[in-house]
């Protein structure tokens, strides 16, 4: 749970300075403790390059940057947290190739603004997420900022040849699917930043985000859906084409038409919403359509399968039919509770227009 107190002010005096161990000795404290689990690692941390070995199979990789004051706020944004969320989101894209995740390099800026210790839990929740995705830590780079934090992590993973799925084969009349629900992550965003603003005017006033746990964990602490990936296969569903949500459905549900050259009909009353997130959008008198359709980093899998394919999909309640495909002409369309049509626009949330 995000306490707005914390910070890691240099003036506590029990915290260890960077600059007191130097970049060899901290990647060294960083990284010593690092067990490898993939029989691909040849090589890991220590050399100039990490060796791997994928055999047969094909190589996926993705990259993913993420800085203070645009990605992440750390007066409310734990550390720990932090680090696991930066792994995740590479994973996640890892999983929307229908890839197993391997490995991770990760690289860091920090300024001396943090202590040794903030790095380290930085490195705690890196550490727990490859851990829980059984992914190799392999390699990094480690260096100074002059203002804030900076964190890019590089995720690889491997497929067997042909069962890498792209954004592009999707075709009229397949369905559209989603895993889980959407729209929690941007939501939790709203519910910190409400609080971030009580908490300057009243410092002593600590926030009750009970109401919200769900919310501001999809926030801070985003899984990715390597579950979604491992049930299509055990369902032998193979996706059509698939795409992770981080910017929210309306923009990737354009990807995935455009790159198909397909249309789509989305129906408003499928999209998956969790009752936390209908409460939270009366409360903030903001629409839950517009929530799902525009917010982000919800991390979530969206897929298009064969009709065929519906009988093996449709009892999960992990995931939900959201609309079909068309074909190109006929456009991308909300089709609201009223049954009007609505053009698909992508406003996503992207960071450029703060
Ligand atoms: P080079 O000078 O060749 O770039 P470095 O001293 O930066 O080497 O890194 C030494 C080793 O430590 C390399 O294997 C590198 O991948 C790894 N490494 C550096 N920084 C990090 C980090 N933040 N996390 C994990 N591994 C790291
Ligand atoms: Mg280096």
């Amino acid at each position: 749970m995000p306490n707005f107190a914390v910070m890691l002010e240099d003036k506590n005096k029990s915290l260890t300075p960077l600059h007191t161990l130097g970049e060899f000795k901290l990647i060294d404290h960083l990284t010593q403790d690092i067990k490898i689990k993939h029989r691909s690692t040849l090589k890991g941390v220590g050399d100039d390059a990490a060796v791997l070995d994928f055999e047969d199979r094909l190589t996926v990789v993705s990259t993913d940057m993420l800085i203070e004051g645009v990605h992440f706020d750390l007066s409310y944004a734990p550390l720990k947290h932090l680090g696991y969320k930066a792994v995740v989101v590479n994973l996640s894209d890892i999983y929307a190739m229908n890839a197993t995740a391997t490995h991770i390099t990760v690289s860091i800026a920090v300024s001396n603004r943090f202590s040794l210790e903030a790095v380290e839990e930085l490195y705690e929740g890196i550490k727990l997420a490859a851990k829980t995705y059984g992914v190799d830590l392999i390699g990094g780079d480690t260096s100074s900022s002059t203002t804030g934090l900076l964190i890019s992590v590089t995720a690889l993973g491997e497929v067997e040849k042909d069962k890498q799925i792209y954004r592009n084969g999707a075709k009229p009349n397949d369905l559209l699917v989603v895993s889980g629900d959407l729209g929690g992550a941007y939501l939790g965003l709203q519910v910190l930043e409400r609080e971030k603003q009580v908490f300057q005017v009243n410092p002593q006033n600590q926030p009750d985000l009970t109401p919200y746990s769900y919310l501001v964990g999809r926030q801070l602490k985003p899984e990715a859906r390597k579950d979604i990936v491992d049930l299509l296969a055990t369902l032998q569903v193979k996706p059509t084409s698939m795409i992770d949500i981080s910017d929210g459905l309306s923009s990737e549900i354009i990807h995935l038409c455009t790159q198909s050259n397909v249309g789509c009909d989305l129906y408003e009353n499928k999209i998956p919403l969790d009752p936390q997130v209908i409460s939270t959008c009366e409360e903030f008198s903001i629409d839950s359509t517009t929530v799902a359709l525009n917010g982000g980093e919800d991390y979530e899998l969206l897929f298009t399968i064969s009709q065929e394919d519906y009988p093996k999909i449709k009892a999960n309640p992990n995931l939900t039919v959201i609309g079909y495909m068309k074909e190109e002409q006929a456009g991308m369309h909300l089709i609201t509770r009223d049954e009007t049509a609505i053009p698909l626009k992508a406003q996503g949330w992207k960071n450029f227009n703060t």
